[in-house]
């Protein structure tokens, strides 16, 4: 990180390191609007710069996991950074979605609020106690037309391959945006570590693409800072793979969100455009750290 930010190393480990983590409430937008959570549970919930629908939780607000409006499906509890990679994702009612590593839900539940009740969301993931939080989640948020499944994306890809007008991979990774609130994060972070993860990323990302549609989008998300797996894993996956092309992200950038930085990783990855790709610093806005990138399986050319 030193090497990549030069003077503003400091300030991102000071960040990511000693400032207490970011939550954000992201209200249901068929059961709550954020004003009315203000007036309900008198937390003053500032909007969260680049997404309106979530709000930022103080220190002395109370804890709203244990509220009966929670129980109900108003709003999920989560980092603000990790609001992202759904709003990026934008479901559109009718779609057929895939969430791939999905668990405990808060991008699926997203999804599934987008979608409306119209077209199908598969919330995957392969961890039995994570996957049990994922469908009390899904319940809780009311979602319909959802169905959760447990397998390994390689055996989904062999199921299911070009079935998905939208795939979410929001990877396992380092976690290097979770050492402010995990200790375990940090404790388990090496170098050898974000090589490996890199390596499963890449398997992950092959099958998120079998699973495509032609024309269907690819969401990859991770919350770790290091280019090796973000950027360099997106453009690998694109030289690997000439069915997909990267999307244009510009339209989702908003105050905090920084483009990607194709410029850190080696080879290949500085082809990858650097307004596929979204970044939120923790030293630069709220929330703990993300990577976004979006990319699309090309349409089949029309015949005739
Ligand atoms: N999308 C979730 C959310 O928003 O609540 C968080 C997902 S978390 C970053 C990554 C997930 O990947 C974990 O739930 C983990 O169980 C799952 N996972 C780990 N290894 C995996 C693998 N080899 N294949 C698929 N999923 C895996």
């Amino acid at each position: 990180m030193r090497a990549l930010l030069g003077a503003e190393e400091e300030r991102l480990l000071a960040a990511a390191l000693d400032r207490p983590p970011d939550r954000a409430v992201r209200v249901h937008p068929e059961r709550a609007t954020l004003d009315e959570l203000r007036r309900w549970t008198g937390a003053p919930l500032p909007a969260v710069p680049y997404e309106p629908g979530a709000g930022l939780l103080g220190p002395d607000d109370p804890p709203l996991g244990r509220d009966p409006l929670h129980e109900a499906g108003a709003y999920y509890l989560q980092d603000p950074a990790a609001t992202v990679p759904a709003r990026v994702a934008a479901a559109r009612p009718g779609e057929r979605v895939l969430d791939l590593a999905a668990a405990p839900g808060g991008k699926a539940t997203r999804l599934a609020a987008d979608l409306g009740g119209r077209g199908v969301l598969v919330a995957n993931d392969v961890d039995p106690r994570r996957t049990a939080a994922l469908v009390r989640n899904l319940e809780r948020f009311g979602a319909r037309d959802a169905l959760v499944t447990r397998a390994a994306p390689a055996a989904l890809a062999r199921a299911w391959a070009g079935r998905f007008d939208l795939v979410v991979l929001d990877a396992p990774c380092s976690g290097e945006g979770m050492f402010r609130k995990s200790a375990e994060a940090r404790r388990t972070w090496s170098e050898a570590r974000v090589r490996r993860d890199a390596a499963v990323q890449a398997r992950l990302l092959d099958a998120a693409a079998d699973l495509l549609a032609p024309g269907g989008r690819l969401v990859y998300a991770t919350c770790t800072f290091a280019p090796e797996e973000n950027e360099a894993v997106v453009a690998a996956a694109l030289a690997r793979r000439t069915e997909l092309e990267p999307l244009d992200l510009t339209w989702a950038a908003g105050p905090g969100l920084a483009p990607g930085r194709p410029d850190w990783a080696s080879g290949s990855a500085r082809d990858l455009p650097a307004g596929a790709c979204l970044r939120v610093w923790p030293h630069r806005t709220v929330g703990d750290g993300q990577f976004v990138a979006a990319l699309r399986r090309r349409p089949e050319p029309r015949s005739g």
